[in-house]
């Protein structure tokens, strides 16, 4: 993917959390402040008031540029996270101007390593890292077995699913969820499923 396929994707997922604004918001508001909806959704609809720009630049320099725009547009957990995670993304493209089945899980992986050092958070907190998480260890694996594209996207967007859904036992070690008495056991985390609506899209465009 060259950096106007990464805008298109960009404009699709901005597309796709536009469209679920009443459950990520319902979801945040049971565990946590009721905003990360906005919060994602400004920071994608700044990516999108960026497209023409975004789409003259190379990768690196586009996904620092995306970084550094989310870091001081959206509020919260999200912001900082996203922003930071975009950013050290960047640094694996520099001199990158396609970004094939062994680069993007390069690059997820960099966005996770920036997350979980970020948040302090690790696999199994209940947080948007849980489905990231899952992606990065069975697109790795994926690969290593050498299995072909189509399979790979498949992989991706099952398992960023089942990350998301698995948070849902899970008992919250980080976020605003562990303000709670249940630690909401028994409820979707909004961060992980506004991170699997995006990785479903990133696996169908980087293996589809
Ligand atoms: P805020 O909680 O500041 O209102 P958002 O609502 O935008 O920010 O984002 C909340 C999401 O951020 C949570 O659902 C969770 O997935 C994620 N999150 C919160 N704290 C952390 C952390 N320390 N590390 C990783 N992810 C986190
Ligand atoms: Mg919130
Ligand atoms: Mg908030």
């Amino acid at each position: 993917m060259n950096s106007n396929n990464i805008v298109d994707m960009f404009l699709e997922i901005a597309a796709k959390i536009e469209s679920e604004k009443e459950y990520v918001t319902e979801l945040d508001s049971v565990l946590g402040d009721g905003d990360h909806w906005v919060n994602i959704n400004k920071g994608y609809q700044k990516i999108v008031s960026m497209e023409d720009k975004l789409r003259t630049l190379a990768l690196n320099e586009l996904f620092r540029t995306v970084g550094m725009s989310l870091m001081s547009t959206v509020g919260g957990s999200s912001g900082v996270l996203y922003g930071d995670a975009f950013i050290t993304a960047s640094k694996t493209l520099v001199g990158v101007d396609d970004i094939d089945l062994p680069k993007g899980a390069e690059v997820l992986k960099a966005a996770l390593d920036a997350m979980m050092k970020r948040g302090k958070a690790k696999p199994g907190d209940k947080t948007m890292i849980d489905p990231l998480y899952q992606v990065v260890t069975a697109y790795e694996e994926a690969l290593e077995a050498g299995a072909p594209k189509e399979e790979v996207a498949k992989i991706i967007s099952d398992t960023a699913k089942k990350g998301m859904n698995d948070t849902k036992d899970m008992v919250a070690q980080k976020g605003r969820a562990t303000y709670r008495q249940d630690k909401g056991v028994g409820y979707i985390d909004a961060g992980a499923a506004t991170m699997y609506y995006q990785l479903d899209i990133i696996g169908k465009h980087i293996a589809g």
